[in-house]
């Protein structure tokens, strides 16, 4: 367990006395069939169910930040608690446990009803200063919209969602949160590869915290059921009580106020994506249930990150057609935004607003896309400039330094996080071979002679335009590590964790947990973890690219 850091807030809530207060079920209506098999939901928002008991369950992982967040310790105060109620097994006072109901979009074609399958929510918390966290179950058993799978998950699926989430949270991406990892002590079986060889793996339980997990995909359910009161109820409770900014002084929300609705959810998709795009995170699945209302990186499954700067890195195998390669995310989230538009239209019946609001989203992108390309280049923000002509010659000069960059990193492979890290050292080289190898260690093979020339004429380009910039060296820089992390959670250092994990040893989860929780700093503690990916990774299963399967 992690025991490392102080919670952020001042804890001395015991775990038994969590308090539970759920708005959702008391605003929205229940599948009137409590539990029960897979089905159609017809008229509610979310079925009542008990989560099917595990036979051993024991907290592998516990996050202090997040358990902060609740107002508890850092380590739980009551460990067997902690497992019985984080695995299903224990109720504690006020919790009613449920699945909701969603539809969604899926690799570009309408799904029908797909639901919490296997995420049973437990119940909102009031944690620290009265902020509320919906604490939801992944792999807590068969839902009614489980359809034909067992609602459960394997280890190594539960630590990448474990690690990722709260890497994330300190890498400054909007997220939903992990509170803790649970082993289940049940086999899960499950076929790794698609290739008709199931094995028995071990079974865990993450527990998510979220303000909501309201995903595009709950608008888009009642919506094409044609359920308008219901999609108005669901509408309302979102505003009500997760944009409270939006409702009007009196009374209900009405057609501008989903308006307003719309454009706060392109907004913060936008900012989303472009931080995604800044760490180089490709989320692997962007259909439409896995997009929430909020604003947050939701659903960590076959996720992956840029070792090699590859425009087309696609980290699930399963997509075939690379549609949510990393370079496509931006515009898959204009095109999920697009469904979520759909799904509002029944309660604003002008499509004017809902096409502008998807305006609204591309402008934002490119305003914080190249925001962050700026800090990340080290090149002036450009906010002093108020002619608009200058301004777009401003983003324009900018984009095509990139693009020329873009381009070095096509003619050798270059680790996108090591390269951007070791910018700043470029800048303060004697001279163009020095800056050079300032940079080499970003490299994965080689460079031939005409890549080492196109990078040394980027390297003087660059060096020639932060020259320019009034900005003093030692403030650009504290910018570009900020903006540029040191480390992040790669797939083979996560498979490396869960290696060890499924063989017992959690010390390497722990250890890489501590590196990614100070992702901007340099310490030569964790430079293992701060490396290049290792030739090895490239084919192992899990190391770069993964199946679906979890
Ligand atoms: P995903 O693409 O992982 O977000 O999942 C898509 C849908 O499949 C959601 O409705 C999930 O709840 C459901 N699902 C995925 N895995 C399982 C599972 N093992 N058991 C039940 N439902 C699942
Ligand atoms: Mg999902």
């Amino acid at each position: 367990m992690n025991a490392s850091s102080a919670p952020s807030t001042p804890s001395g809530t015991r775990l038994a006395d969590l308090q539970i207060d759920d708005r959702f079920l008391r605003e929205l209506p229940a599948d009137p069939q409590r539990g029960g098999p897979p089905r159609q939901v017809h008229g509610a928002a979310y079925s009542f169910l008990d989560p099917g008991p595990v036979s051993a369950p024991r907290v592998l992982a516990w996050s202090a930040d997040a358990a902060a967040l609740l107002g508890l310790a850092a380590q739980p105060d009551d460990a067997q608690l902690a497992a019985a109620v984080f695995a299903g097994n224990h109720l504690l006072p006020g919790m009613q446990p449920y699945a909701t109901a969603y539809s969604g979009h899926q690799f570009g074609n309408w799904a029908g009803q797909l639901g919490d399958g296997r995420a049973t929510t437990l119940g909102e918390a009031i944690g620290a200063g009265g902020q509320r966290w919906e604490v939801q179950l992944k792999g807590a058993g068969r839902t009614p919209y489980s359809r034909h799978a067992d609602g459960r998950a394997v280890l190594r699926s539960s630590i990448r969602e474990y690690l990722c989430s709260e890497a994330m949270h300190h890498l400054g991406v909007p997220t939903t949160r992990a509170l803790c990892l649970v082993a289940t002590g049940d086999g899960v079986v499950r076929d790794m590869f698609y290739d008709g060889h199931p094995e028995t793996e071990p079974g865990a339980i993450v527990t998510r915290l979220s303000p909501s997990f309201l995903r595009f995909g709950h608008f888009e359910h009642f919506a094409a059921r044609n359920d308008i009161d219901l999609l108005r109820r669901l509408g309302e409770h979102t505003l009500r009580h997760h944009f409270p900014e939006l409702m009007p002084a009196q009374g209900v929300p009405g057609e501008d106020e989903y308006v307003a609705f719309f454009h706060e959810v392109c907004r913060r998709t936008a900012m989303m994506v472009a931080h995604w795009m800044r760490v180089g995170f490709v989320h692997g699945v962007m259909n439409t249930d896995n997009m929430s209302v909020l604003g947050l990186t939701i659903d960590y499954g076959p996720y992956g990150w840029l070792d090699n700067f590859d425009p087309m890195f696609t980290p699930n195998t399963t997509d075939q057609g690379r549609r949510y390669c990393y370079s496509a995310q931006p515009q898959i989230a204009a095109w999920n935004l697009a469904c979520l538009a759909q799904g509002l239209m029944p309660l604003i019946d002008d499509a004017d607003p809902l096409h502008a609001g998807l305006e609204l989203y591309r402008d934002e992108y490119e305003r914080h896309y190249l925001a962050m390309l700026r800090n990340k280049l080290g090149l002036p923000q450009g906010g002093d400039v108020v002619d608009g002509a200058a301004r777009q010659q401003g983003a324009e000069a900018d984009f095509a330094l990139v693009s020329a960059l873009y381009a070095c990193f096509n003619a050798v492979d270059t680790d996108h996080t090591i390269f951007f890290r070791r910018l700043p050292l470029a800048e303060a080289a004697a001279g163009p071979d020095a800056a050079f190898d300032a940079v080499a260690d970003a490299f994965y093979a080689a460079p031939s002679d005409s890549a080492r020339r196109s990078l040394g004429e980027w390297l003087d380009q660059w060096r020639a335009r932060v020259a320019q910039s009034p900005e003093d060296a030692a403030s650009r820089r504290a910018r570009m590590d900020a903006s540029n992390p040191w480390i992040i959670p790669r797939n083979w250092l996560a498979q490396q964790a869960i290696d060890a994990a499924s063989a017992g040893d959690l010390q390497p989860l722990e250890r890489l947990m501590e590196a990614v929780k100070r992702p901007y700093e340099e310490r030569a503690e964790f430079a293992d973890l701060a490396a290049r990916r290792p030739d090895w990774a490239l084919d192992k299963a899990g190391c770069s690219a993964l199946s679906c399967s979890s």
